[in-house]
């Protein structure tokens, strides 16, 4: 009879460290300083002398079998079978000998970029899109390959100001960085969820339901004696939470969903607070395969961007610098109604507990 202490169970993934190189292993916490040897190229020197390259390449993060055993065959052949993935979804090798630097790069230009390090873009960290997620308001895979599609020279060089950071979220929940990122692209529904009031009482609990709105927007209600509830419209704010809780409040909308475009975020550093994006562009129609529209305006904005800011300026601090005024001037996006921020019920009905106000 099995006890408990024998239970074997597959929660939790391994621990990191038996996946760690043998040098970063020798040397965790315990690093010097590192330089970029060129494009797509890091050096990491330890207290100890040590030395661990970096190849930094592209990937598309919905990768094929195919690319990932040209990936993991280039690993064994040139890293002793060490690669990762950072969370922008660059993949990384880890060399011990600089002497395979060159050949690898050489094998991984046959199918993919090198590049993401330094003044440059990296790859573009992005969410689930119409392939995994529901409350999708745009896809993710598809639009992060088109726009990398026009910046991938700027992927391949350090020619820019400083680094920018990109993002793709497929709706308002942000599973991406969005918020933090110096260029966002974010899939917005412009339409409240549509109540099926015949099916809602079977599929959802109307408690948790309510509970589920970040505004306070759900009420409990009845229609013809069965229960279900409705939703105050003016608080909307199309977020789509709802739906992942109750699947007859469904929010996708082909005609009306779309996207927006945010710049100026950026994760704190040693020397720096944090900046959240703000609004550029607020709506683009969803326009797949190649989503012309949002691709011209991401470009358009690293374009000015390169040309205006000085170096070490990242986007968000080179429109503090310059203004919001002159930011829309130069880059000739609309300043619109919707730029300013008038939700009039955001002091009344953000939720600050998990207590709610009927
Ligand atoms: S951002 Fe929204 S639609 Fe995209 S994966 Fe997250 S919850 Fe789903
Ligand atoms: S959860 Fe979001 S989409 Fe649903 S009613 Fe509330 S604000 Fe609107």
């Amino acid at each position: 009879m099995s006890t408990t202490t024998e239970r074997r169970t597959d929660i939790g993934p391994p621990h990191y460290e038996q996946f760690l190189h043998p040098i970063i292993k020798k040397n965790y916490g315990q690093w010097k300083y590192h330089e970029i040897l060129k494009p797509g190229v890091l050096a990491h020197t330890a207290e100890s002398g040590d030395v661990i390259y970096t190849v930094r390449a592209a990937s598309p993060r919905l990768i094929s079998t195919n690319f990932a055993r040209k990936l993991t065959a280039l690993a064994s052949k040139y890293a002793d079978g060490y690669l990762r993935f950072t969370s922008r979804n660059n993949v990384e090798f880890l060399l011990a000998n600089k002497d395979n630097i060159d050949p690898l790069i050489n094998e991984l230009s046959e199918f993919t970029l090198v590049g993401g390090t330094g003044k440059s873009i990296s790859n573009i960290v992005h969410t689930q899109g119409w392939v995994h997620c529901h409350s999708s308001a745009t896809d993710a895979s598809g639009l992060v390959k088109v726009v990398m599609d026009e910046l991938s020279d700027y992927f391949t060089s350090m020619k820019l100001p400083h680094k920018v950071r990109l993002a793709v979220a497929c709706c308002l929940n942000m599973c991406g960085a969005v918020h933090a990122s110096d260029i966002a692209i974010l899939g917005v529904h412009r339409t409240p969820p549509r109540i099926d009031h015949e099916s809602l009482p079977n599929l959802c609990e109307i408690p948790t339901t309510v509970a589920s709105c970040p505004n306070n927007a759900i009420r409990p209600t009845s229609i013809e004696g069965r229960a279900t509830v409705k939703v105050d419209e003016d608080k909307c704010m199309y977020c789509g939470n709802c739906y992942t809780v109750c699947p007859a409040m469904p929010i996708a909308d082909a005609l009306n969903d779309g996207v927006s475009i945010w710049v100026g975020g950026k994760i704190s550093n040693a020397r720096t607070e944090p900046m959240f994006t703000k609004l550029a562009v607020h709506y683009l129609p969803n326009n797949p395969p190649r989503w012309p529209e949002a691709t011209e305006a991401v470009k358009n904005i690293v374009e000015v961007y390169a040309k205006n800011a000085k170096p070490y300026e990242r986007v968000g601090e080179w429109i503090h610098r310059i203004g919001w005024p002159k930011f829309f001037d130069l880059t000739g996006i609309e300043f619109t109604k919707y730029h300013l921020d008038d939700f009039r019920h955001a002091g009344t009905t953000y939720k600050r507990s998990l207590q709610n106000r009927y």
